[in-house]
């Protein structure tokens, strides 16, 4: 009946909040593993450092944000002697990373940078445990996370994770609850490596999945998933049930409350997902099950921003067998994956994710390059991805006329559908996807 808890950033930025998680940590006794994030606002204030080139004091004042963060908890507790000369030491090794010559240029530095939020959190959150009568210890992850050495977007290595989960980690559980980091791991040379942003979902379902659990919770700061993000509109209401079909489509296309890659672990092993409020966990919450009562056409609609079309054109592609291939090859090469892709007699277009300050975004520069070297290539960005998550979309008549008609005023300047039964997606210019998210909910929701 194991379950494994995640609290994610704002549940974990202050002690107040980390003092609702604890009792949630409490109440259920099947509770044994504990994901936590970095505090919020922690890992952005990283990736400035790691990303931007700054004076001596623009970083020094950047870390004395994150140690203000770190230290008011600190100074909140009964007993602050406890973790203070690990959260020092933390704080020391950050610093040095920080103000390091090379980590502009080297990934494995940044990520060493970017897990101090996690192990900061992770230490501090344990010791709130403590004072709250569990036993509780804090467990470096990256023991048992093995990784590839894809710095910035690493892969989790499954067979090695579950085998040093069962070897190290489920014999402690009899004795205490272990805190952990979300977000990041190891890879075989023992570097410190991270799963990309929002990756501390990810973790909680991976370690749920090596370790047999029954369930996995995600704590967060919305009441569960909602029809959209609540942020565009008011108007988007939490869903009791969802598939994990229905998830997925919603992680990948941009619902942030779930990192793309959670639902994948939790479909492996039939593992329930449980979405709530850390502040709020009597408000209850998603479930999203195997099998859920109902299959509604229309479930939800998400937004992923900071797409890029791109436009590859030979008018020698008439007569060149192997074009598509040479193309694909070479993304895939890079691990970009495409979402929407279109053809015509000379010219393929398809999207890409393009987040600033992210490792696709230089993937995305390097592919570039090579496709170059035999098409012309037109990079378009400011465009954003609406997806309308459901079941049976391309059986069901009527299902995309309403869809259309909700959003004719808009140009759509690519669509998908037909090739997937749980979603229809467009491409959209960034400055309308809002309207065309509000549009759509209110036909479709509302
Ligand atoms: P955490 O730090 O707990 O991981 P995130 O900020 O990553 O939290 O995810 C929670 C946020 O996800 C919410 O505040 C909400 O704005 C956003 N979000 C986007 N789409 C949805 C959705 N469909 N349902 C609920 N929240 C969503
Ligand atoms: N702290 C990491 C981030 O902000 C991971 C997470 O919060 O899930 O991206
Ligand atoms: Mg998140």
């Amino acid at each position: 009946m194991l379950n494994v808890a995640k609290f994610g950033g704002t549940s974990v930025a202050n002690f107040a909040a980390m003092q609702n998680c604890a009792n949630i940590v409490k109440d259920n006794a099947n509770t044994k593993v504990v994901v936590v994030s970095a505090s919020a606002g922690v890992t952005n204030l990283l990736v400035d450092i790691a990303h931007t080139a700054m004076t001596t004091e623009q970083t020094s004042a950047k870390i004395a944000q994150i140690s203000d963060i770190q230290f008011a908890i600190l100074h909140a507790l009964k007993d602050p002697q406890e973790v203070s000369d690990k959260l020092t030491e933390l704080l020391d090794s950050l610093k040095e990373l920080a103000l390091h010559e090379e980590l502009l240029h080297r990934p494995d530095l940044k990520d060493a940078l970017l897990s101090h939020g996690e192990r900061l959190s992770s230490l501090l959150f344990s010791a709130v445990l403590k004072q709250n009568g569990l036993s509780a210890s804090n467990f470096d992850v990256r023991k048992i996370l093995r990784t590839d050495s894809e710095y910035g977007q690493a892969a989790p290595q499954l067979s090695e994770i579950k085998q040093a989960a069962q070897c190290l980690m489920l014999p402690e559980l009899a004795k205490s609850v272990l805190v952990t980091q979300g977000f990041i791991g190891s890879d075989e040379h023992g570097n410190t490596t991270t799963l990309g942003r929002g990756g501390s979902d990810f973790t909680a379902a991976l370690l749920a999945e090596a370790l047999d659990a029954a369930t996995c919770e995600i704590w967060t700061d919305v009441i569960g998933v909602y029809t959209t993000d609540p942020r565009i509109t008011s108007a988007a209401k939490p869903l009791p049930e969802l598939s994990f079909e229905e998830a997925a489509e919603m992680a990948t296309f941009g619902a942030k409350v779930l990192h793309p890659a959670t639902m994948e672990p939790a479909l492996r092993q039939n593992i329930k997902v449980f979405v709530g409020s850390s502040k709020e966990p009597e408000k209850g919450g998603t479930w999203i099950v195997r099998d859920c009562k109902s299959e509604p056409a229309y479930r939800a609609i998400t937004r992923r921003k900071d797409q890029v079309m791109v436009t590859v054109k030979t008018p020698k592609m008439m007569f060149a067998q192997g074009f598509l291939q040479k193309v694909f090859t070479i993304i895939a090469q890079h691990k970009l994956s495409v979402d929407l892709v279109t053809t015509s007699e000379i010219s393929v277009s398809f999207t890409l994710d393009n987040p600033p300050n992210s490792v696709l975004q230089r993937l995305n520069r390097e592919t570039i390059e090579e496709l170059s070297q035999f098409c012309d290539v037109l990079m378009e960005d400011n465009y954003d991805l609406v997806t309308v998550v459901g079941n049976n979309m391309h059986s069901a008549a009527g299902v995309s006329s309403k869809i259309f008609t909700a959003i004719s005023d808009y140009n759509l300047r690519m669509i998908c559908y037909g090739a997937n039964p749980h979603n229809m997606s467009f491409l959209v210019g960034n400055g309308d996807s809002t309207d065309v998210v509000k549009v759509l909910h209110k036909a479709l929701f509302e």
